[in-house]
């Protein structure tokens, strides 16, 4: 893909038939959020700024983001909520552009917002306003933007950029061409293609934010509940989310399991927690005098079908009064740590993120800069820094484009 151009060919004297390349201080590949942010950025601070897309993609995940409202941000942004194999990584960009400031910006073009859930921040409106947004935030700092995929980069004392409309030069090159999740909207391993090429390591992309799928008797049950939810906490790998869980038929999804799928070893189970926030023992032993079924004192608590597919499987209902002791331990037990093995996930095509990527190792966690390639620079989605669900993953896509922003 990528050719290595000589420094003498760059410099070397033009043919006079040949139109001259056109050259920036700084090009930007990807006009997703963390392209877009970059590039305004580089622009405000008087740099000339080629943003480069497809017509297709430009702004793209962002129109489909939060259902078409567009989950810009979330007030609780921390470090704490990013998986990363270096987990401080992102410390520095998100400190330096908060919610806030992202806040601050949606409020002078005047875009109504209100807060859904746990400091989830949607647009009243859609998400048109805040590509609407950028696109005059871009314009006002005189980036250029053209419609065009970039095929190939090569470096000589200037980055050149061949793309299906023609060929560029730039002092700064940023990648910014997002993960590998939604192919059929264009996702390619593009930035990982060029980061290898420029030295860089890759953390194994995987699809997060995901629903998981199962094999045998789970996926029967699960299956048979398809469109029943419950409030749940899921937890693997030391990690656990108080949300939603969702069956569906081949699996599990919902707040809770697109949460946990980002953090799941292939091949481990899963533990969910059937009554949160309440002790499962206690509950059953305040019942445990009763002549009524467990079957019905369960179906208080869950939604009816859950409780009899769930009782059927696992503790096949009579009256309470007349499990002992011991049994009500075991049945407790099963309801804080029901355990369920994933055969999979649904893959890039339903992820909504990409977790892995560009190994920070390579970059300067400042500015967003390779450290043995000065002038490019990675942001965003194809970076291995990958955010909870609720508006973090806008957070860092802004946050990283800002920081390379200041430096480029
Ligand atoms: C369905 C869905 C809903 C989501 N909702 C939310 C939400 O509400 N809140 C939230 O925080 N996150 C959400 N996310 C995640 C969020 O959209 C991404 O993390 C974020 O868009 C990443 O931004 P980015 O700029 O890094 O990459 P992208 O937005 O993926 O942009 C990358 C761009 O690079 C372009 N590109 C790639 N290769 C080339 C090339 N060779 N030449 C030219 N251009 C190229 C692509 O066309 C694309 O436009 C959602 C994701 C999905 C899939």
């Amino acid at each position: 893909m990528i050719t290595k151009r000589s420094s003498s060919a760059v410099r070397g004297r033009r043919n006079l038939t040949e139109p001259a390349t056109r050259r920036y201080d700084v090009a930007v590949i990807g006009g997703g959020a963390a392209g877009s942010m970059c590039a305004i950025e580089a622009g405000k601070r008087g740099r000339s700024v080629l943003l480069l897309d497809t017509a297709q993609g430009r702004g793209k995940k962002i129109l489909i983001s939060g259902g078409g409202r567009c989950n810009f941000t979330n007030l609780y942004a921390t470090p704490e909520n990013y998986l990363s194999a270096n987990p401080n990584f992102a410390r520095s960009a998100l400190s330096r552009y908060t919610p806030s400031d992202f806040i601050a910006l949606v409020e002078r073009h005047g875009i109504a917002y209100h807060e859904k859930k746990l400091g989830q921040l949607f647009c009243d409106g859609s998400s048109r306003q805040i590509v609407d947004m950028l696109n005059t935030e871009a314009a006002a700092a005189g980036v250029e933007t053209l419609d065009a995929r970039v095929v190939s980069v090569s470096e000589a004392d200037s980055f050149r950029i061949e793309t299906d409309a023609g060929a560029f030069e730039s002092e700064s090159l940023v990648v910014a061409s997002g993960g590998l999740s939604i192919p059929k909207m264009g996702a390619t391993d593009f930035g990982y293609r060029l980061a290898k090429q420029f030295g860089l390591g890759i953390v194994e992309p995987r699809p997060g934010l995901v629903p998981l799928t199962f094999a045998g008797d789970d996926l029967s049950f699960c299956a048979e509940l398809s469109g029943v939810s419950l409030d749940v906490v899921a937890s693997c790998a030391g990690q656990s989310f108080h949300e939603n869980l969702l069956f569906t038929h081949d699996g599990l999804s919902g707040p809770a399991i697109l949460q946990i799928s980002s953090y799941w070893p292939s091949g481990k189970p899963i533990s969910i927690d059937l009554l949160p926030g309440q002790s499962a023992l206690d509950m059953l032993t305040a019942h445990k005098d009763e002549a009524r079924e467990l079957v019905t004192v369960l179906g208080d608590r869950w939604p009816r079908r859950f409780a009899q597919a769930w009782c059927a499987r696992h503790a096949p209902s009579r009256p309470i009064n007349r499990f002992g002791p011991r049994e009500l331990e075991g049945i407790a037990a099963l309801i804080e740590g029901w355990e369920l093995r994933p055969s999979g996930t649904r893959g890039f095509g339903k992820a909504e993120v990409t977790v892995g990527g560009v190994d920070t190792a390579g970059l300067d966690s400042r500015t967003m800069q390779a450290r043995r390639v000065p002038g490019l620079y990675f942001i965003g989605e194809v970076v291995d820094v990958t955010g909870w669900l609720g508006g973090y993953n806008f957070q860092w896509a802004w946050a990283s484009g800002y920081a390379a922003g200041q430096s480029v």
